[in-house]
């Protein structure tokens, strides 16, 4: 397994795969990789001859008062298990190399943040557009995968495929949860024991949301309240937000019908989650 820190020695190893003709699978992350990471691995290690797998704490997608410094970060552990599974590049720059001084080009897709995480955090899918298409260009790969975990940032970088012609697929991973059903994600390392416990909140209101709507609720207002009176029953919640968009240019929408996205975020103590669950009629 090779480990770039730069671009030009990331650019010299993709490069040499290129030349033969092998396939590239990319699996862009922030590091400190649990089982959601290594679904992500598998999936491209099936489906690519080569994976090559990105550990960037991406500076633009935290606004100040977030948690970029104390974003948990074990390089030694996270290339362990990358080699494990083989992968075959590890992509681990600096910030400066990614944004060397004078950096002034950002991409964005304003009109797809208004709601949900873009809401709360109005500079987070800018960033993510931002380094996620410096990724495509340094690292040149036929397929992305992205976890569904984060859906909304799944379906703008979809949008910004599409929109900019991209030559490469991005592939939507399922969902990966502890078995009591809490969603992994790096953040869940802080919290406390008794925060873990309530941080279980955000599955019980959505598998309830679901099967109501699986048992015929279309109404996105019903779905709502019923999930945000579950998640105000835990004292160590905070609601951030509650919603029902449709997946194509993620508006609120009223009724669920056709491919709709539910989903939360929620504060346990000082600790932001978000998880959803994916709508498609044909879930019936
Ligand atoms: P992160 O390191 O949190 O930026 O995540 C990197 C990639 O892993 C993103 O595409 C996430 O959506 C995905 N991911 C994170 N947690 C999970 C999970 N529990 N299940 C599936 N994918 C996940």
């Amino acid at each position: 397994m090779e480990i770039a820190e730069t671009i030009v020695k990331a650019r010299e190893v993709v490069r040499s795969w290129r030349s033969r003709g092998l396939s590239i699978g990319l699996v862009p992350t922030m590091g400190y990789l649990h089982e959601g990471h290594a679904s992500l691995i598998r999936r491209a290690k099936e489906e690519n001859d080569q994976v090559a797998l990105s550990v960037f704490v991406n500076p633009t997608q935290f606004a100040p008062n977030e948690d970029l410094a104390k974003y948990p970060r074990d390089f030694q552990r996270d290339s362990a298990l990358c080699s494990s599974l083989g992968v075959g590049l590890i992509f681990h720059p600096e910030p400066l190399e990614m944004y060397p001084s004078g950096f002034a080009t950002y991409v964005e897709a304003p009109a797809l943040g208004l709601n949900l995480c873009g809401r709360s955090r109005p500079t987070h899918f800018r960033g993510v557009l931002t380094v996620v298409l410096k990724l495509f260009n340094i690292l040149e790969p036929t397929r992305a995968y992205f976890g569904l975990k984060d859906a909304q940032q799944f379906f703008i970088l979809k949008r910004m495929v599409t929109d900019l012609s991209l030559d490469l697929a991005v592939v939507p991973c399922p969902i990966i949860r502890e078995s009591d059903g809490l969603a992994l994600s790096s953040r869940n390392a802080y919290l406390s024991e008794s925060e873990r416990r309530a941080a279980l909140v955000l599955h019980k209101a959505l598998t309830q949301a679901e099967a109501s709507v699986l048992a015929g609720e279309t109404n996105s207002l019903q779905v709502v309240s019923a999930m945000k009176k579950i998640i105000a029953q835990e004292p160590l919640a905070k609601l951030d937000y509650a919603e029902v968009v449709e997946t194509k240019g993620l508006t609120l929408v009223n009724e669920i019908v056709g491919e709709t996205l539910v989903a939360l975020a929620v504060y346990i103590g000082q600790t932001r989650l978000i998880d959803n669950f994916l709508w498609k009629a044909n879930n019936k």
